[in-house]
């Protein structure tokens, strides 16, 4: 299996417009972070976690030619509003399956209305096939890939942490239920939610984030979702050695 972090930025990206903080300014290429979203290559599929609104800079730049389904965490503009640009790869190759749970479809079918509702004449639109995916009820993508939806808190929100066989991908969260944490034992990646440095209402801050990590023991974890408080070169002495910081284009095996 191959990971790529496509972004790893916060809501705002980083740089932050208008912005003359050291890491906005930095020259280093891992303190450019687009909106978060990761792609995963097992086998012959290819799968996209969250359409982010820098989707069409980011399936340029990792030139992504195919995409057999998308993994929706929640929906939030940052991790959403890319989905339209999802067309070429329709028109190439047809419909594609989009997965989320009850509470981001009531929001997508809302948001994105004349693609669920259309109403007007003519084509141009994302070719969508929904499924609704429930917490802890796995399913498979093709004959090796089992995915398992875990459901964990962003504030109040319920979001999907999505478990690639012995790999897992949780951001934008607060809180992770007990049973929540249980599936997420036993990894050898693990891509988890890091806001910044100081404690957020909504997402993990570094050391809630590590203090997770040091409960689940995964193999290698990464930490994404960075806001401009974290420079990278600076900030990873923070890190235990088996802890890094994500990157934009960083490639995992
Ligand atoms: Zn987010
Ligand atoms: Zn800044």
């Amino acid at each position: 299996m191959n990971l790529t972090f496509l972004g790893t930025g916060t809501s705002t990206g980083v740089p932050s417009i208008a912005c003359d903080c050291e890491t906005c300014l930095s020259d280093d290429p891992r303190d450019k972070r687009l909106r978060v979203s990761i792609l995963i290559e097992h086998g012959d599929k290819i799968i996209l976690v969250d359409t982010s609104i820098d989707f069409r800079q980011q399936a340029l730049r990792a030139k992504i030619g195919r995409l057999d389904a998308v993994f929706i965490t929640h929906c939030h503009v940052d991790h959403v509003f890319g989905l339209d640009d999802i067309r070429p790869l329709n028109f190439r190759y047809g419909a594609m399956g989009i997965f989320a749970n009850d509470t981001a479809w009531s929001d997508l079918r809302r948001i994105f209305q004349y693609v669920f509702q259309p109403t007007h004449i003519g084509g141009g639109l994302p070719l969508l096939i929904p499924h609704t995916i429930q917490h802890d009820a796995p399913f498979c993508i093709g004959d090796s890939l089992e995915v398992t939806p875990l459901e964990v808190l962003h504030g109040e929100l319920p979001v999907i942490a999505y478990r690639f066989n012995d790999f897992a991908y949780a951001t934008d969260l607060k809180i992770i239920p007990p049973e929540s944490m249980d599936g997420l034992r036993d990894l050898d990646v693990l891509v988890l939610d890091c806001v910044r440095i100081k404690p957020h209402a909504t997402h993990l801050n570094i050391d809630e984030a590590l203090a997770v990590i040091e409960d689940l023991k995964p193999k290698r974890a990464f930490l994404t979702h960075l806001n401009h408080d974290i420079l990278h070169e600076r900030d990873s002495k923070l890190l235990p050695v088996n802890v890094k910081f994500a990157h934009d284009e960083l490639v995992v095996e």
